[in-house]
């Protein structure tokens, strides 16, 4: 495959994780190598992908943080939108890399994505925006399931009195309490809560409240897998001024999301509501991969070229719009189980993430 003639604002990363008890009790063996020097993984024998970026099993959680996000957080504090998207198998460290999980005693040197990126929002604001009042930081936490958006900061109501996927159990349609409108080319979570923050911890704490109220199910694949994409939103709003002396306002995005497994629906012999899950969260992650592919394309091709990107095919990337692409920083970042055992998925997960670039 040719490298791009221009760097691309969508980066791809992949991230390879140890072998888990299970496997190594299973004696699975590993089918993915890193070749040293380079951003290249071999899978099996001789199947070889590019990356922008690549993690092994020992890669700690602050290099990937420092190769792969540290450059979108720079980016992002300048007043550019940012997105990471965790793609993946259930079970492939899509949760652990972004450090979204619920463990709040988790120790810092194992903490992901998320709470590194927002600490280092908030040790650089104050000397890059040094007026107190040049700077807002707010969050919202939305979570897509059957192509239905719920509020994470402030959920239905009896989504807590049923721990089962409310849309599908109770049977009726629901209206979703926020709406996706598009403003002169800013996309807004009407209805969304946004809640104003002064310090990571707070951030923090945003994430964890929001993190309860994810829908998990369990499949027969007999652990607990996640069916649903997760969005986790920091916006900032400053005054920037410019060389000119002229201040101007800006708000920007940072997403953090968890999408939902990308295995295939036979191998957890889904069925019944569980086979409908898939068939939308696939929707979402289609049109994603879809929409990455046509941005790739339009950065290798000339110039002016007109590339139809399908941002409406899903919801999944209508709320996403105005921060994939353009002058928005996008990084994939693809989790892989290295047991062969799962050598398939792994293959689709390097496939899926390939189009990036
Ligand atoms: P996913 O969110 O993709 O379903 P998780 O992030 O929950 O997967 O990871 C599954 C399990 O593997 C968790 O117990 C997690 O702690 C562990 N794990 C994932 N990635 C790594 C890694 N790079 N190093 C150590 N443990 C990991
Ligand atoms: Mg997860």
């Amino acid at each position: 495959m040719s490298s791009a003639p221009t760097t691309s604002s969508v980066q791809a990363a992949v991230r390879v994780r140890p072998l888990n008890t299970r496997e190594v009790r299973a004696n699975a063996s590993e089918c993915i190598s890193l070749i040293p020097g380079t951003a290249q993984v071999v899978l099996g024998a001789d199947r070889a992908f590019t990356f922008d970026h690549v993690f092994g099993a020992d890669a700690a959680q602050r290099s990937v943080y420092d190769k792969a996000v540290a450059p979108l957080t720079a980016k992002f504090l300048q007043g550019f939108h940012a997105t990471i998207l965790a793609y993946g198998q259930t079970g492939s460290g899509k949760t652990f890399s972004m450090g979204t999980a619920l463990d709040g005693n988790i120790h810092t040197e194992h903490q992901g994505i998320v709470p590194r990126a927002v600490r280092a929002i908030f040790a650089d604001l104050p000397r890059l925006y040094p007026s107190p009042a040049a700077f807002t930081v707010t969050v919202s936490f939305l979570e897509l399931y059957n192509e239905e958006v719920v509020d994470l900061l402030n959920p239905p109501a009896h989504r807590d009195a049923n721990p089962l996927p409310f849309a599908a159990s109770s049977g009726r349609a629901r209206t979703d309490s926020v709406r996706i409108r598009e403003e002169n080319g800013v996309i807004v979570w009407a209805g969304a809560r946004e809640e104003e923050c002064k310090t990571p911890d707070e951030v923090l704490s945003f994430l964890a409240k929001g993190s309860l109220n994810r829908t998990v199910g369990s499949t027969d694949m007999n652990m607990v897998s996640s069916r649903s994409h997760a969005i986790f939103s920091v916006t900032l709003r400053l005054t920037k001024v410019g060389a000119d002396g002229i201040a101007e306002r800006i708000a920007c995005k940072f997403h953090f999301v968890d999408l939902a497994g990308s295995e295939r629906l036979k191998k957890t012999h889904a069925a019944g509501t569980r086979a409908k899950e898939g068939i939308s969260i696939n929707a979402g992650l289609l049109a994603l991969g879809n929409v990455i592919s046509a941005l790739g394309d339009e950065t290798r091709l000339e110039r002016g070229t007109a590339v139809h990107v399908p941002y409406r095919d899903s919801k999944l990337t209508r709320l996403l719009q105005d921060s994939l692409g353009g002058n928005a920083q996008t990084l994939m970042l693809a989790c892989v189980s290295p047991a062969d055992s799962n050598f398939q998925e792994t293959l689709n997960t390097l496939k899926y993430a390939n189009r990036a670039r």
